[in-house]
Order: C-alpha cells, then structure tokens, then sequence
C-alpha cells in the first residue's frame, strides 16, 4: 500500500516537474521532455576496445558530456536515473551481478560519493540482482605524460581484489560513465575472471574517441 502511495506520488512529480534540460516542458522520460530525450546524442551500439565488446547508450557529446560532468563533479545527482535508465536501455545480457567501476579512497573523499555505484543501484533494484564490489582501487595517479604502455600499466596496478568480498558470481555486467581506451575495464575485467567469473559484459554511458 505504502509502496504504490509512493509509486503515485513519485509518477505525480514527474508529471509535473519541468524537464532537467529545457526547463519548459513536462518530463516525459526519465527527467526529461520527450524532445531533449530524443535529441540525445544516442548510439546504443557496442564499442570494441582491448578485446572487450562494450555496449554504449550514447556519443560522447552535448548534452550527454555535460550532464556526466557535472553528476560526476558537481553533486548534480538528479540525473542517476535519466543515466540509469539509458544503460538498461540497451540490449543487456542477463547476469547475475552487477560491477560498478570503482573508483579510489582518495577520490571517494574528494567526491563523497562513487556516481557508477549510484547508478549500479538503480539499474540493479529493477533487474532484482545484487550490485557486487569485490575488487577495490588504490591511488589513482595522474596518467599525464606517461607512455601508452605506462598508462596500462599504471592502471592494472590500481585494482586489487577485496579479500573481504566473499560472494562469487559467474555473470557479470561492468558498468562505467565514459569509455575511452577501455583499459580501466580490461583491469577491472581481469580480476573478475580470476575471481571466476566466466562471462564478464561491459556497458557504457558513453563513447568517447580513444
Ligand atoms: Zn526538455
């Protein structure tokens, strides 16, 4: 009962609420007026990078890379679900977990809040799954002036599988904001399959050019 109080009065707000881009017209589709939402910058094609297939929901343009920037930076958390929705949105293999990319202590602090986790709860409270962290990442260091291979390099060593994590899932789906080189999924990836897993899936918000 108080579920579908709730489930009317959120459908209610929705309705009424101006659409978080154009501010003019009713939200429509997840935030937005059905015009901003078909005016996304969307792809919803798979991406292949470092061997992996990724499945992308948009172009890394206007408005996409703004509204990414600034839930990401700038604690502009009402879009979760608009971003939630565009990754389920594509054509998703069935798993059993859900991978948020994780992101450092440090950065953690800095930001308060990891946003793929935000997101991973989303998506995950609607396929009715659980949402799994079982690798953690240290200090991510500045890639700046380093060589290609340095930057792999650099990267694998910043994931570390949490020995505290004990659950073990075969399926798996990665999920992460921006995908460029892939080679923060690749590392990620990695230590998924040698916790086991024998099908790790990657989708993207969005692709950016390598
Ligand atoms: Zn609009």
């Amino acid at each position: 009962m108080l579920q579908s109080i709730q489930h009317f009065i959120q459908k209610g707000m929705q309705s009424v609420s101006p659409c978080l881009l154009c501010s003019i017209d009713r939200q429509q589709h997840h935030s937005l007026c059905n015009d901003c939402w078909e005016q996304l910058p969307w792809f919803k094609q798979v991406v292949d990078r470092h061997e992996h297939s990724i499945s992308c929901a948009f172009h890394y343009d206007f408005p996409i890379d703004r509204i990414i920037q600034s839930y990401k930076y700038e604690q502009q958390l009402h879009y979760q679900n608009l971003l939630a929705q565009s990754l389920l949105s594509l054509r998703l293999a069935r798993v059993q977990a859900i991978v948020p990319m994780p992101i450092s202590v440090e950065r953690l602090k800095d930001r308060g809040y990891n946003q793929m986790l935000l997101v991973a709860h989303m998506m995950a409270k609607q396929l009715r799954i659980p949402v799994w962290q079982p690798v953690i990442r240290q200090v991510q260091h500045a890639q700046k002036g380093l060589s290609r291979l340095e930057r792999l390099e650099n990267i694998e060593q910043q994931f570390i599988i949490d020995p505290t994590e004990k659950r073990r899932f075969r399926k798996v789906l990665i999920i992460d904001d921006v995908v460029t080189t892939g080679s923060s999924i690749h590392a990620l990836s990695t230590l998924l399959h040698q916790l086991h897993c024998t099908q790790v899936y990657a989708a993207c918000i969005a692709a950016a050019q390598p």
